[in-house]
């Protein structure tokens, strides 16, 4: 039986190459000492967005848009959308940042997401804000706005859900998918937690991987232990 295929995929340090969730602090507001509050665990990352959003006061929308469009997207993720779009896979972008400088970049690449998940900032008012799109009172993961539910809402139980991502915020999403992609932190946690994954550096790989899928040398299956944690993730909420 053949399975409907969606990517979920995170944006900050997977579609593009910088972080532009850390970047428009360290250029426009105040990246420290909240971030090293975070990374000691003295806050959470809700705690810390809530700090470090209001450090942008002096900062217009459109300037986050033009450092946005400056910053280079992986140098293959264009055609991996175009396999997408060949292939008919769902793509789902699933981001703990920000539409101001996200929407940008997918509409200036002209990305064809399906439907784009992520956090904004309300400029209107004293201050800036954020708003977070997700809140999970059963979840207490890494991510303000936890992945899970923008996954599990999105998909039927016989589809493969497949997670490409990099960081903390993505560990709760890619425990509940069927077939991962990681680098950097998510590589290491999937490894530390026994969570079988494809290693990545670009979507090079992950394309070669598609490829091999493509020819019959790869299959994707569902994950038991993630349809299991699955499970429990609806009976929780
Ligand atoms: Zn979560």
């Amino acid at each position: 039986m053949n399975h409907t295929i969606k990517i979920f995929c995170d944006f900050d340090g997977t579609i593009t190459q910088k972080d532009l969730g850390d970047e428009i602090f360290k250029v426009f507001g105040k990246f420290e000492p909240y971030h090293s509050m975070l990374i000691n665990k003295e806050i959470n990352i809700r705690q810390y967005w809530r700090l470090i959003v209001p450090t942008l006061a002096d900062t217009e929308e459109s300037e986050i848009e033009k450092l946005a469009l400056e910053t280079p997207l992986d140098a293959y993720f264009i055609k991996f959308t175009e396999m997408c779009n060949k292939y008919k896979y769902d793509i789902y972008v699933v981001s703990d940042g920000f539409s101001s400088y996200i929407n940008p970049i997918l509409s200036f690449y002209d990305i064809p997401a399906k439907k784009v998940f992520s956090n904004s900032i309300n400029f209107d008012g004293d201050s800036p804000k954020p708003d977070f799109y997700g809140a999970s009172e059963s979840c207490n993961c890494m991510s303000s706005s936890c992945k899970r539910n923008v996954i599990l809402n999105n998909t039927d139980d016989d589809e493969i859900r497949v997670f490409i991502g990099d960081g903390y915020s993505d560990f709760c999403a890619a425990e509940h998918c069927d077939v991962i992609f990681a680098k950097k932190n998510l590589a290491k946690y999937c490894s530390e937690n026994r969570i079988p994954f494809y290693n990545f550096k670009t979507f090079f790989d992950i394309l070669k991987i598609f490829d091999n899928l493509h020819s019959g040398k790869v299959k994707f299956r569902k994950r038991r232990q993630a349809e299991l944690k699955s499970m429990s993730a609806f009976e929780t909420e």
